[in-house]
């Protein structure tokens, strides 16, 4: 090969190799270009390995356009690089551009569950009444969820509760918030008690409309010397006119519960029918919010309190029920059953 020659390839090599890098738009397509044009066997490379076999008097100025070309390959293949991440990122800003003025995406709120919206309005006007909350456990022995509250083994008051056993034997799910009265009591006494007691109760029954396995109910107790019956009366009524409104009709009829005496239902006056008799009332014309009553000397024993002395009167309400007559809900089973169509209304 003669000098001239190599010379004259040399500036080949190089305009081809510029001509083609300026046509490369994307990264891969670049790094291969350098590949072939810089990398090890890349032509003038080859140059300079092969320049010991060119002619002395030709060698520096062959090796000197070598190096001359290799440094306007390297400039151009940085420029291109540059050039390439301009546009990419040019690209990026235009086609994924964020319209600010365009209106946000609301995101989807979460909400308290109806019951649990009902229990607290109750759990309010209880505690402007000098209420507090007072928690106990779901879990409770047999003792504390009949025993204690007056209602011993073989009573046939227990046929009114379809309970689930624990495998260990003597405990079971609680299956009314009144064990919470024992635990509030011992808690307490001998000082006076004023507390609601919410919580999820758990019956093993088939379930129907009107009936469900599980249900939060609200447990009121207040203990103290010379609690009456009216007391009791003032205090359920103020707190159904403020649930229920203020022109509400209520009655307190005579009823039975093993843990007072006496015991009571309080209804109110059916609001889709104000009274005349409906479907939902049965005929009626009233609707049943709560059970109550004075505590019995037994229980208040159980407590720790001398019956001779402290009287007392307890109360349940369920709010699920109360949630039901509010809002018209045909169906006990639906609160649990874990669907959005009917919590989203609420
Ligand atoms: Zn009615």
């Amino acid at each position: 090969m003669s000098e001239t020659n190599l010379l004259t390839q040399l500036e080949d090599m190089q305009q081809k190799a510029l001509q083609a890098v300026s046509a490369i738009e994307d990264e891969a397509a670049l790094q291969a270009w350098r590949t072939a044009h810089l990398g090890r066997s890349a032509p003038v490379m080859q140059v300079f390995s092969n320049l010991p076999k060119v002619e002395k008097e030709l060698r520096p100025q062959v090796g000197q356009r070598a190096n001359q070309i290799k440094q306007a390959l390297e400039a151009a293949f940085t420029e291109r690089s540059e050039a390439i991440k301009q546009t990419s990122l040019q690209r990026a800003l235009t086609q994924a551009a964020l319209d600010v003025t365009l209106p946000g995406r609301r995101p989807v709120h979460g909400r308290l569950h109806p019951t649990t919206q009902i229990l607290r309005e109750m759990v309010a006007i209880f505690a402007e009444m000098g209420f507090q909350v007072f928690l106990s456990p779901d879990v409770e022995t047999d003792d504390l969820n009949f025993g204690l509250l007056n209602i011993p083994p073989y009573h046939p008051a227990r046929d009114m509760w379809d309970t689930f056993h624990a495998a260990t034997p003597g405990v079971v799910l609680r299956t009314h918030t009144s064990p919470g009265q024992i635990h509030a009591m011992r808690a307490y006494a001998p000082e006076p008690v004023r507390v609601v007691l919410p919580g999820m109760c758990y019956r093993y029954e088939q379930t129907s409309v009107r009936s469900d396995m599980q249900f939060q109910q609200v447990e009121v107790l207040a203990v103290g010397q010379h609690i009456t019956f009216a007391d009791m009366k003032g205090t359920l009524e103020g707190f159904a006119r403020r649930l229920f409104g203020n022109n509400v009709q209520i009655r307190l009829r005579p009823s039975y519960f093993p843990f007072t005496e006496p015991s009571g239902e309080m209804d109110v006056e059916c609001f889709l029918c104000g009274g005349k008799g409906c479907v939902i009332c049965k005929g009626s014309g009233w609707l049943e919010i709560m059970g109550c009553g004075m505590v019995h000397p037994t229980v208040l024993r159980n407590g720790g309190y001398d019956p001779e002395q402290f009287s007392g009167f307890a109360a349940g309400i369920g709010p699920g029920r109360v949630a039901m007559l509010r809002y018209h809900i045909e169906d006990i089973r639906y609160f649990w059953a874990n669907d959005v169509r009917f919590l989203e209304q609420f």
